[in-house]
C-alpha cells in the first residue's frame, strides 16, 4: 500500500464515511506531494502524512438562541483548529444550512495550505454554523452571532485562533461577533477580521478575495503573453468573492457577463451591470431574478432545485471562467461546455468549486488552470495586514494595501510557478500550490518536534 492509498485508509477510519468533501481535499493534496515524498525521505520518518491529515482540535457546540416570536431555535456550531504549525489558527465562520463537520474539515484542511502559500505566519482552521441567516430580521441576526460566539468564545484569542467572513458571514455577521467578544472578555482584541472600518477593520478587505482572483489570473495569463483585456469572462455567484471579481474585471477592461446565486442564473450580454447586482445582493438582500426586471437584455434561468448541478454559467462561451460560489459547483459537464466552447483560463474563487473529474478535463485539454489555494488568497493576505494594522494602531490606504495585495499574489504565483519548473510539472499549477503549502508546514512541523 503506498502513502495514498494509506493515508487515505486511516482517515476514513477515524472520520465518518460520508465525509466526502474532506477525503476529495485530502486526496487530491496527497496526490499532488507525490514528487517530494520520495526527494524527502524525513516526512515519511516523521510521519508528517498521518500528522498532517488530521485535525489539532474540533469543536462541536450547540447554539440556543431566541427568535423574534420569543421561540428558542437550536443550531449547531463548529470550529475545527487544524493546524497551527504556521501560527495562530485563521480561517473564517459560515453561516450555511448546508454547514457540517466534513464541510468544515475540507474547508479547514484547504486553508492550512492556502495560509501557508501566502508566505504569512498562520495556521488553518475554519468554523461555522447550520444557521440560514436567510429571511431572518437584523434582530435575529445578531440574537444568533452572539449565541454563537458566547456559545465558543473562550476557544479563541489574537494569539490562539483568529475569525473571518465566509458564506453568509459578512461585516454585518462580523460586527455583532465582535461586538460579543468584547462583551464577553472586556478586550477589544483582534479576534476577528473582515471588521467594518469603524471597528478597526481594513481597506481592501471587503475586495480582497475577488480582486486577488484577477491579479492572481493576470499573473497566469502575462507569463504567457496574454491578457483579460476585452475578453468576455464568466462568472458564478453573486457575493462577496463574485462581486468583486466582476468590479476588478471591468476595472481592467475585461466583460464579465455572468452571475448566479442558489436559485438561477443571469446572462447579460452586455456585462453585467455591477451597480444593479450590488444593489439586489448587497442593499436588498433579494434573489437574481430581479435583475432582468430593470434590464430587459438579460436572461434569467431558473435552477430545478437547489441540489441541481447545471449552473448554467458554464454554458455561455468565454475566454475566461471564474466559479466564485461553493464548492463542487463546477462539474464534467460544465467542463465540457466550456472546453467546447473554447475557455483559455479556469481560476477558482470559491473554495473547491471545480470537482476533480472536471479538473482532470482541464488539465488534459491544455486550459490554464488557477487553483482555489492561490487564487482566493487574497482574503486571508489582507485580513492579516489587518491584525498588523490593528496590533501597530496604524491604518493604511486603499492605495496601500491593493498595492500590497497585488505584490502577495504576483509572489504566490512566481512561487508556484518556481516549484512547477524545479519537479517538472508544467502548467499544474494545483500541484505546484500543494507542494509549496505542504513543505512549508511539514517543515515546521518538523522543526517544532513531536
Ligand atoms: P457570500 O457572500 O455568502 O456569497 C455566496 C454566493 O454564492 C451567494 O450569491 C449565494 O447565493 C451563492 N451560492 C451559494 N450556493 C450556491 C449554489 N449552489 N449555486 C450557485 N450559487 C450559490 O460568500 P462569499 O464570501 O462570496 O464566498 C463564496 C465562496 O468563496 C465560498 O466558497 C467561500 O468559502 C470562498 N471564499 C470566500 C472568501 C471571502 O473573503 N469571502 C475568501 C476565500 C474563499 P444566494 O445569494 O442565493 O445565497
Amino acid at each position: 500500500m503506498d502513502y495514498i492509498e494509506l493515508a487515505m485508509k486511516r482517515a476514513k477510519e477515524s472520520n465518518c464515511r460520508s465525509d466526502t468533501n474532506f477525503f476529495q481535499a485530502l486526496e487530491e493534496v496527497l496526490i499532488s506531494i507525490k514528487p517530494i515524498m520520495q526527494k524527502h525521505p524525513e516526512y515519511n520518518n516523521q510521519n508528517i502524512i498521518e500528522r498532517i491529515i488530521a485535525p489539532n482540535r474540533s469543536i462541536y457546540f450547540k447554539i440556543e438562541w431566541l427568535d423574534d416570536n420569543n421561540e428558542i431555535n437550536v443550531n449547531n456550531g463548529y470550529r475545527i483548529q487544524f493546524n497551527n504549525a504556521l501560527g495562530p489558527y485563521k480561517g473564517g465562520v459560515r453561516f450555511h444550512p448546508s454547514v457540517n463537520p466534513d464541510i468544515l474539515k475540507f474547508l479547514a484542511f484547504e486553508q492550512i495550505f492556502k495560509n501557508a502559500i501566502t508566505g504569512l505566519h498562520i495556521g488553518g482552521a475554519k468554523g461555522g454554523a447550520d444557521f440560514e441567516p436567510k429571511g431572518r430580521s437584523d434582530k435575529e441576526i445578531m440574537k444568533f452571532c452572539q449565541a454563537f460566539m458566547t456559545a465558543f468564545y473562550n476557544s479563541i484569542g489574537e494569539d490562539i485562533d483568529i475569525l473571518g467572513g465566509d458564506i453568509g458571514v459578512g461585516a454585518r455577521e462580523v460586527g455583532y461577533l465582535f461586538g460579543q467578544y468584547k462583551r464577553l472578555t472586556n478586550s477589544y482584541d483582534s479576534i476577528i477580521t473582515s471588521k467594518p472600518l469603524s471597528l478597526g477593520g481594513s481597506l481592501v478587505r471587503n475586495e480582497a478575495t475577488g480582486y486577488g482572483l484577477i491579479y492572481f489570473t493576470q499573473n497566469i495569463l502575462k507569463d504567457k503573453g496574454e491578457t483579460l483585456k476585452g475578453k468576455i469572462c464568466t462568472v458564478s455567484g453573486s457575493g462577496n468573492v463574485a462581486i468583486h471579481a466582476i468590479e476588478k474585471l471591468y476595472d481592467i477592461g475585461a466583460i464579465p457577463v455572468t452571475c448566479s446565486d442558489s436559485k438561477g442564473t443571469i446572462h447579460d450580454s452586455n456585462g453585467i451591470d455591477l451597480a444593479l447586482l450590488k444593489d439586489i445582493k448587497l442593499n436588498r438582500r433579494a434573489s437574481l431574478e430581479y435583475y432582468t426586471l430593470e434590464r430587459s437584455s438579460a436572461t434569467y434561468t431558473r435552477r430545478e432545485s437547489y441540489s441541481d448541478e447545471s449552473s448554467h454559467v458554464w454554458d455561455i462561451p468565454c475566454y475566461a471562467a471564474f466559479p466564485c460560489a461553493t464548492q463542487n459547483e463546477l462539474t464534467q459537464a460544465g467542463a465540457k461546455a466550456l472546453i467546447d466552447n473554447g475557455v483559455k483560463i479556469v481560476s477558482e474563487g470559491a473554495n473547491m468549486p471545480t470537482n476533480p473529474k472536471a479538473i482532470d478535463l482541464f488539465l488534459n485539454s491544455g486550459v490554464l488552470f488557477g487553483p482555489a489555494k492561490a487564487a482566493n488568497a487574497g482574503g486571508v493576505a489582507v485580513s492579516v495586514i489587518e491584525m498588523s494594522q490593528n496590533s501597530s494602531l496604524t491604518y493604511l490606504s486603499f492605495k496601500q494595501v491593493d498595492k500590497r495585495l497585488q505584490s502577495i499574489m504576483s509572489d504566490i504565483y512566481k512561487n508556484i510557478k518556481a516549484v512547477c519548473d524545479e519537479h517538472d510539472l508544467g502548467d499544474d499549477f494545483i500541484s505546484g500550490a500543494n507542494i509549496l503549502g505542504f513543505t512549508r508546514v511539514a517543515d515546521a512541523m518538523i522543526m517544532q518536534g513531536v
